[in-house]
């Protein structure tokens, strides 16, 4: 495993659209442990491969589980919070009309964080590293990681979603960048 060196906003690869992954294979697999290694290095919750400068599409999340506050009324608790997990060539099949605005951070786009609107609510398709099918009913703040996840896989960063420029807020140097991906 070893830990990538993170692609920072201006890089033509953050404005291409990613290849669809063909071949599950062992490179594949080391990819997305490194991914997993430099998210967390990172200390974000959430990494595009465009970011580590491989035009693939594939991304990698983990949500802390304190992170989870808004679903932590559902119940059953989602199965794909607190661990690190793939996705492979992930496809939104269904999205919420209902949006809502939050706070992101890229760690493409260090010392920014902005107010984006999502869907609440997506339901996400695509594959592990094993090319096992794998589908994801999301909601709240882990539909918002997807969404900007696959987001990057087309080139698209969150901040060509703010409404208006003053959604968007430079951090404080000692400020930690909230749970950026
Ligand atoms: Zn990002």
């Amino acid at each position: 495993m070893a830990v990538r060196e993170i692609v920072l906003i201006g890089d033509p690869i953050l404005r291409q659209k990613a290849h669809p992954v063909e071949r599950f294979d062992p490179e594949l697999r080391t990819l997305v442990r490194d991914m997993i290694e430099t998210m967390r290095q990172a200390q974000g919750v959430g990494l595009a491969a465009p970011q580590v400068g491989v035009r693939k599409r594939v991304l990698v999340f983990e949500i802390p589980v304190d992170e989870d506050d808004e679903m932590s009324s559902s119940v059953p608790p989602s199965p794909w919070i607190g661990k690190p997990f793939a996705l492979v060539n992930p496809e939104i099949l269904e999205a919420s009309q209902e949006m809502e605005e939050g706070i992101e951070g890229c760690l493409s786009i260090p010392g920014y964080v902005g107010e984006v609107r999502r869907h609440v609510r997506v339901v996400v398709q695509g594959r592990n590293e094993w090319g096992k099918p794998r589908r994801i009913e999301a909601e709240g703040f882990l539909a918002r990681v997807l969404q900007h996840e696959i987001d990057h896989l087309n080139g698209i960063l969150y901040v060509d979603r703010l409404e208006s420029r003053d959604k968007l807020y430079k951090l404080e140097e000692e400020e930690e960048t909230a749970a950026p991906a």
